[in-house]
């Protein structure tokens, strides 16, 4: 089943790779206690959590139709990827280019390919293997790419480190730049009416969120500005893999605001199940991410 909602007169599809188990929640987060978890457990829809309290993501694009542009955001982790570090995602194949095909799209129908940041969960279908070599998966497409961040991992693979991150930048982001399919962008880029970036440094020091809005309609494609529904039950947790872990609260609890205040529908990357929802405001302080019916 491919998920889609309309925003205004943009239509998005829910583009699904693959949902795993991954850390153990109280690894990935900062300030989480056992007690906190168990709570979650019964607070939580069945399938955010594993029973021993591993957290449970999903990998997946959003395909925005805007009658003027196909455009892809965030890419998954890709087929044949090294990804040594982590062996559930290492060297894997997926059926991710036949649910685009289930949205109706094929890789030449893409116009813009965006990358909200670039770790190896974001970029992997950039490129795909052909004859040994990596390529661009949408050779239509203008890859948009935060000047920011790319910079970032430049300098970060080039200064010799070796990670899941830095080998997705030589073989998911390099190879497009080489290929003239890169568009290196300030993070207020305005792709076209209705669709723009904005800042939302923390997860990653170039990560942008993106605007969409039409027809009086809003919504958020947030990245990995949220991970997980625990942030929203427990906005005061940390969560481990942010670059920056106090800007990256900062810029969380921002952009839940912002939705509230704006009524926009957030769309966040790894969330299980329907990726479409609202936010409400809870009265213990938390959140909760409501998905459309
Ligand atoms: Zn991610």
């Amino acid at each position: 089943m491919v998920y889609s909602v309309n925003i205004g007169n943009f239509q998005v599809s829910h583009v699904h790779e693959q949902t795993r188990e991954f850390d153990l929640a109280t690894r990935f987060f900062s300030g989480l206690t056992l007690e906190m978890v168990n709570f979650a457990q019964q607070i939580l829809e069945p399938g955010s959590l594993t029973t021993d309290n591993r957290l449970i993501l999903s990998m997946h694009s959003f395909a925005v139709r805007t009658g003027r542009f196909n455009v892809l955001i965030d890419t998954c982790c890709g087929d044949h990827k090294d990804r040594r570090f982590r062996p559930d995602f290492h060297q894997r194949t997926t059926g991710y280019l036949g649910v685009l095909a289930k949205a109706g799209l094929r890789p030449e129908d893409i116009d813009y390919v965006m990358c909200t940041h670039l770790h190896w969960d974001h970029v992997g279908w950039n490129t795909q293997l052909v004859n040994g070599s990596w390529v661009p998966t949408f050779p239509n497409a203008k890859y948009i790419i935060s000047r920011m961040e790319y910079e970032h991992w430049r300098q970060v693979a080039e200064s010799g480190v070796v990670n899941n991150n830095t080998l997705a930048f030589e073989d998911s982001v390099s190879p497009v730049v080489r290929a003239d399919k890169a568009l290196l962008v300030e993070n207020d880029y305005e792709l076209d009416s209705g669709i723009w970036l904005q800042p939302c440094p923390g997860h990653t020091p170039g990560n942008y969120v993106i605007n969409l809005q039409s027809d009086g309609r809003k919504a958020l494609i947030s990245g990995d500005v949220i991970h997980h529904k625990l942030q929203l039950l427990y906005p005061e947790i940390l969560c481990n893999v942010d670059d920056d872990k106090e800007q990256g609260s900062r810029s969380r609890l921002q952009l839940l605001h912002q939705c509230i205040d704006t009524n926009a529908m957030l769309l966040p990357a790894h969330f299980p199940g329907c990726p479409f929802g609202t936010i409400k405001k809870e009265n213990g302080g938390g959140f909760r991410f409501v998905p459309i019916s």
